[in-house]
């Protein structure tokens, strides 16, 4: 019989349009608080330079990713700017199982998915100062082609009229105060 070590983990999740910042807020967050288990999401788009295989990111074609979603092997999916997106179920629920906390860091539809599965979650929106200072962030990452550029920030206004639905709201025009905003809202400090 399995021994229960511990009480179950919180689930916590991250979203807001392309470009806000939610990796830099979610690496700096992991930095101060190593016991946080971030999703390692599986994604059928092209790597960027620098980003690894399971570290960033697990890179599929699409029939390997299509059948990990006719398996049942992720907890949500979603198609975004051309490209699809899921995280891993398994994962997900072993560190939950051994009482850590575990942090999602997904979009839109994904949340709203997770949302169903998982209504004790907390799902915290990121949104930047203003429309023109995302539109600004997105073009000078300098990492997506005009075609991609264009996608992201079509989808990024439907995002942003779907704060509402979430149980806080963090704008990210500081990235210290806004870590600091995101700790206090997870319980951290
Ligand atoms: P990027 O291509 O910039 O890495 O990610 C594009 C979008 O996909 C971001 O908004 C990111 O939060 C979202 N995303 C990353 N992983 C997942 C996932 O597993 N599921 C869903 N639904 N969205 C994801």
């Amino acid at each position: 019989m399995a021994v229960q070590t511990s009480s179950p983990g919180r689930l916590f999740l991250i979203t807001g349009p392309s470009g806000v910042g939610k990796g830099t807020l979610v690496t700096a967050l992991l930095q101060r608080h190593p016991q946080i288990w971030l999703s390692i999401s599986a994604t059928t788009r092209q790597p960027r330079s620098g980003e690894r295989e399971g570290e960033h990111y697990f890179f599929l074609d699409r029939p390997a990713f299509e059948a990990d979603v006719a398996g049942g092997g992720l907890l949500e999916w979603a198609e975004f700017a051309g490209n699809c997106y899921g995280t891993p179920r398994r994962p997900v629920e072993e560190q939950l199982a051994a009482g850590r906390p575990v942090l999602l860091e997904i979009e839109l539809e994904g949340a709203r998915q997770v949302r169903r599965s998982f209504p004790s979650g907390f799902q915290i929106f990121i949104k930047p100062p203003s429309f023109e200072e995302l539109e600004r962030r997105i073009r000078g990452r300098g990492t997506d082609s005009d075609a991609a550029i264009a996608r992201r920030l079509e989808r990024a206004r439907i995002e942003l009229a779907a704060e509402t639905e979430f149980d806080a709201v963090l704008v990210n025009a500081d990235l210290d105060l806004a870590l600091a905003e995101l700790e206090r809202l997870m319980e951290l400090v």
